[in-house]
């Protein structure tokens, strides 16, 4: 594997302890015909993940990112391979491990504050108490003027931010995000990524995001890590050494262009070859049309 750390790849930072670690999983989606031998999402992936690491996970589209977030999230089974957050071995949902995802995920009948306070009243929390949490966590968001509203009176960018708050107010160890800002325009994305650095700081999180955005990986973590066109494999772990202290000013900056060519160089390359299989699959799909 192509690696530019100087630690050793899919390694934590030195003197930081694990927190989350995903050893030599594998992914295969069976086949829907039983005939041919279902399609390999993932191959060999290993990570290991320090507490209040940032890492992010770029690679060309359908390379299995999405597979990745679902396995470690225990919402798919079935994969090879072992996935622990603080020593427990992942099997199924885990309340150690946060999830947002890409698509609205508010529940529109609910104000802000309600949703918030969603999954602390599952968990059975007293109602002073849960208030107390949402409304913490809300200003923490910056929504603390918002917490009446209904999700369809609300941005794109303020129903994620109400998606976070929903899964950090369960205070997961691990806070795992896939393409959160994906719908966003690019302004948006940029502010709500600052937010989200300025956040992950403030309660010392360990983030896992998913993302296609070169500029994004890099601006928030510690390491990114490409993946390879499908089945995905670790191609690369890029150390993003820039300062701790970091706002979207950075992206004007020659040290922040040379890490996008850093990673841009490896993922080019992933790109072209999932390219490449994508109109293979055309044609294929195209022939036995023509021959049915
Ligand atoms: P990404 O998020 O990187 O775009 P995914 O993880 O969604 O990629 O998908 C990886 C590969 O696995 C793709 O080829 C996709 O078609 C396939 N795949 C995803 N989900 C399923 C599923 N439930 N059953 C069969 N194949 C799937
Ligand atoms: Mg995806």
């Amino acid at each position: 594997m192509a690696t530019t750390t100087d630690a050793p790849a899919g390694r934590a930072v030195p003197g930081e302890d694990n927190l989350f670690t995903i050893e030599d999983l594998s992914v295969t989606y069976p086949s829907t015909d039983g005939a041919s031998r279902g399609v390999t999402a993932l191959e060999h992936i290993n990570l290991n993940v320090g507490k209040g690491e940032f890492v992010s996970v770029v690679g060309p589209s359908g390379c299995g990112k999405s597979t990745l977030l679902s396995t470690v999230s225990g919402l798919l089974t079935g994969f090879d391979g072992r996935i622990t957050v603080r020593g427990d071995t992942i099997t199924g949902p885990h309340p150690n491990v946060g999830v947002v995802f890409q698509e609205e995920s508010t529940f529109p009948w609910r104000n802000v504050l309600k949703n918030v306070e969603f999954g602390l009243e599952m968990r059975g929390l007293g109602k002073e108490e849960r208030r107390k949490r949402a409304l913490d966590m809300l200003s923490l968001v910056g929504l603390e003027d918002f917490v009446r509203s209904y999700p369809h009176h609300l941005s794109g960018g303020m129903k994620q931010r109400v998606a976070i708050a929903r899964t950090l107010v369960m205070e997961p160890s691990i806070l795992l995000l896939d393409e959160p800002f994906g719908a966003l325009d690019e302004q948006t994305r940029i502010i709500l990524g600052e937010e989200l650095l300025r956040i992950q700081r403030a309660l010392d999180q360990t983030v896992l995001l998913i993302t296609h955005n070169i500029q994004e990986a890099i601006l928030l973590s510690n390491r990114v890590v490409v993946l390879s066109a499908r089945p995905g494999r670790m191609k690369a772990v890029v150390n993003i050494d820039l300062p701790a202290e970091r706002d979207s000013t950075l992206l004007a900056t020659d040290e922040f262009a040379v890490l996008v060519g850093k990673v841009w160089s490896v993922l080019r390359e992933e790109s072209l070859k999932a390219f490449a299989q994508e109109q293979k699959q055309d044609q294929t799909n195209h022939e036995e049309t023509a021959h049915a």
